[in-house]
């Protein structure tokens, strides 16, 4: 079968594009490498999301976005892409089959980056934690740290803060990157304390962490911290490992005009992986419509 559409990562952004190409009756397919929802299911409360005053959990909408896709009609199956093919039709192929389409739709989004000090790797799974949602109930009323100043950084320690002891953000800089309303909320939590001007040196312990050793970048003390789990969130990266003949920036984000258009001719980019100013889940919905109704006007004119 020859598909009008296939979107490769059901993130917000393919999840939007499902919605839009199959509600104009294009035949689709998505294809995920995990689970519907991307990031977003990591994420306890999407606050900012338009319509849901007081929040909505990240799992939750993913659930909802992934149901009225496929109550339009869009089919999705659960692959790895390893590499797609360019033609006047298209092959995708993945770990176990390939697939043909006439249009590709890219929102394969990102992954976490990791630090890449000494102890990181082997305590993943041990102490080292990429998600706050998924295990923060392992250390109630324990000591934990949080690498990052952003939003993810900011967001994630406030959650953690309900069920640890002590929460301490180590930051690299002397002032957050976090939006400001999640700065001011800092306040709010005697539990949670910030280490400015500091990178992460190497993660200590025996069988799980014991200590976390970062070092005060202006006046190169280094400073040993107690801690039984260690959260990272020091930005993401994006997956576009699978891609060839498509033009990527220096950061390696997918180049796009407005209209999701790549380099190559019926190849379309959406949300996190684009070359962009706002990561956000209304943007990669957002770019996820665009991209579907580009990706129509594009069958227009075979
Ligand atoms: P981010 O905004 O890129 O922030 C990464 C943080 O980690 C920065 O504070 C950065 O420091 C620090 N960092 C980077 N590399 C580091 C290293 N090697 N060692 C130590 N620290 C390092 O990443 P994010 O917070 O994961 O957010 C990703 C995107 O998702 C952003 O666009 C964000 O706005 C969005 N997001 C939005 C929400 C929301 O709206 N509620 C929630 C979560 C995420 P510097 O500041 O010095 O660069």
């Amino acid at each position: 079968m020859v598909y009008d559409v296939i979107i490769i990562g059901a993130g917000p952004a393919g999840l939007a594009a499902a919605i839009y190409s199959s509600r104009a009756r294009l035949t689709t397919l998505l294809i995920e490498k995990n689970s519907c929802g991307g990031q977003m299911i990591i994420t306890d409360l999407l606050e900012n999301y338009p319509g849901f005053n007081g929040g909505i959990n990240g799992f939750d909408l993913a659930v909802k976005l992934e149901s009225q896709a496929k109550d339009f009609g869009a089919q999705i199956v659960y692959d790895e892409v390893t590499n797609i093919e360019d033609g006047k039709i298209k092959k995708v192929v993945t770990i176990n089959n390939s697939y043909h389409a006439k249009t590709i739709i890219i929102a394969s989004g990102t992954h976490v980056k990791k630090m890449n000090i000494p102890g990181e790797s082997a305590f993943i799974g041990r102490g080292v934690s990429f998600c706050a949602t998924c295990d923060a109930p392992f250390y109630k009323d324990k000591d934990v740290a949080v690498i990052g100043g952003g939003d993810s950084a900011i967001q994630e320690a406030i959650y953690l803060s309900k069920f640890a002891k002590n929460v301490t953000i180590i930051h690299r800089r002397n002032s957050l990157r976090a939006t400001k309303i999640l700065q001011e909320r800092l306040s709010f939590y005697n539990n949670i304390s910030v280490v400015y001007n500091s990178i992460p040196k190497e993660i200590i312990g025996t069988s799980s962490i014991e200590k976390i050793k970062i070092i005060n970048i202006e006046t190169n003390e280094t400073q040993e911290i107690k801690i039984d789990g260690l959260f990272v969130f020091i930005g993401l990266l994006p997956n576009t490992d699978f891609l060839t003949n498509i033009a990527l920036d220096d950061k390696g984000y997918i180049v796009t005009d407005e209209n999701m258009h790549t380099s190559a001719t019926g190849i379309f980019a959406c949300g996190d992986i684009r070359k962009k100013y706002l990561r956000q889940v209304i943007t990669a919905a957002s770019d996820g419509a665009q991209a579907a109704v580009s990706a129509g006007h594009y069958l227009e004119t075979l």
